[in-house]
């Protein structure tokens, strides 16, 4: 097979899966992408892209386009306690304080990773329902009828991804207790909200978190709040309005201000789940969510994605199609160490902004220390570390 180009199958056309087709084409591979739906999202609403994966969007090339559809958030970011009292900073750089930081709408991120591919390189309207494979090869069933036949298949399909059973037996879902509100409001309606930072409020078992996107033109928010009731993970659920704003009535002024301007919301379930054992059978390995689902807390499910995207590039880049399930391991190997320390992270955090603490001095410090994580967070290069795996045999 030397010579010829690796013929790599992405399914799922969201972020991991837009990243992994511009990491994997740009190291000459023959990559396609099958997308369930119709045509690429529109749904969503923000995702902070972090310096961790900024540096990485900008190696595709598409760096400046990121920074043209989001909103740079920077120096001014802060935590905050319910009731306004400063807590301390949020940090919005990488350790060399040049890579910044963008809140992005989804669907801007989504369609600018899919400008940079080809058109003939992106399938809409192809489900995926199955995979089967032998020593030599992978295929994939959908269900419009079509078989498709590569030498490596990335699942990148998402949260409720249905190739993930071919791998793993799946991590059953843990309820977090926690809802999830979003949405945006126009800039135009809060004229005095401040711009190009990110604020995150703190207060009993929920937290409110905002910045902007899109140009700085649409503030995203995010409103944190306990549930008792059973709930549905899902990006397109609507919330009730009303019942928003009651949950932040009595907070620092801005938050109740701005709800009052908020007309429609989403509502999302957030659910845990234990982190994966494997991520790889043979020549099939997970990438994204599909791989690692995390709660939302650090900010982190499209940027480990667009991590992974990367690492799996190097891993797969000299490899033959014999050597594909040897690279996958690899990928997963790397991969697999620094999204789980991420996933528990991410938990930590979702403890700290509700406030489940008896002290809540403690709580501060430790948001306060966080920019220790936060800068491992942020100065890691999933391209270099990818190489110095691969290096290192
Ligand atoms: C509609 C939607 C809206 C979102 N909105 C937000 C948001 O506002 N803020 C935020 O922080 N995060 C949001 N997310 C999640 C965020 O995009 C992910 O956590 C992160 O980007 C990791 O991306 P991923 O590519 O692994 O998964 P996803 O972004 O979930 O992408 C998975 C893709 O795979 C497709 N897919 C699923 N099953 C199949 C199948 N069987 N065959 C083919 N394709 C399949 C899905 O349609 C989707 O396009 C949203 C996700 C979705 C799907």
């Amino acid at each position: 097979m030397a010579g010829e180009s690796l013929r790599v199958a992405v399914i799922g056309g969201g972020i991991g899966g837009l990243a992994t087709a511009n990491a994997l084409l740009r190291r000459g591979m023959d990559v396609h992408v099958y997308e369930q739906a119709p045509a690429l999202g529109e749904i969503g609403a923000g995702v902070l892209i972090t310096p961790n994966s900024l540096r990485l969007l900008d190696r595709f090339g598409v760096g400046e386009a990121v920074a043209r559809v989001g909103a740079r958030v920077g120096e001014g970011s802060r935590y905050y306690r319910s009731d306004g009292e400063t807590v301390a900073p949020i940090l919005t750089a990488d350790s060399n304080g040049w890579n910044g930081m963008f809140g992005v709408h989804r669907a801007d991120l989504v369609g600018v990773l899919a400008d940079a591919l080809p058109a003939d390189r992106v399938h809409p309207g192809h489900r995926a329902t199955g995979v089967s494979q032998d020593e030599r090869s992978v295929a994939v069933a959908f269900e419009n009828g079509e078989e498709v036949r590569a030498d490596a298949v990335v699942a990148a399909d998402g949260i409720h991804s249905v190739l993930q059973r071919y791998v793993a037996e799946p991590s059953a879902p843990v309820d977090s207790g926690s809802v999830a509100y979003r949405g945006l409001v126009p800039a135009e309606r809060v004229p005095w909200w401040p711009k190009g930072i990110s604020q995150l409020w703190m207060g009993e078992q929920r937290h409110f978190l905002v910045y902007p996107v899109r140009g700085g033109t649409l503030i995203n928010y995010v409103g944190f709040v306990p549930s008792h009731e059973k709930t549905v993970e899902s990006w397109t659920a609507e919330g009730d309005v009303e019942a928003l704003r009651k949950e932040f009535a009595t907070w620092d002024s801005p938050v109740p201000r701005l709800l009052a301007e908020v007309e429609r919301t989403n509502w999302w379930g957030l659910y845990d789940r234990d982190p994966l054992t494997t991520w790889t059978r043979g020549r099939l390995s997970l990438l994204g969510d599909a791989a690692h689902p995390m709660l939302p807390h650090l900010g982190q499910g499209a940027n480990q994605s667009i991590e992974d995207a990367v690492a799996l590039s190097v891993f797969l880049a000299d490899a033959t199609a014999d050597d594909v399930p040897d690279a996958l391991r690899r990928y997963e190997d790397l991969r697999r160490r620094r999204t789980t320390e991420v996933q528990v992270g991410a938990r930590a955090n979702g403890r700290r902004y509700d406030s489940h603490y008896d002290n809540l001095s403690e709580r501060d410090a430790e948001i306060a220390g966080s920019v220790r994580f936060r800068s491992w967070l942020y100065d890691y290069d999933a391209e270099s570390a990818a190489r110095g795996a691969l290096a290192a045999g």
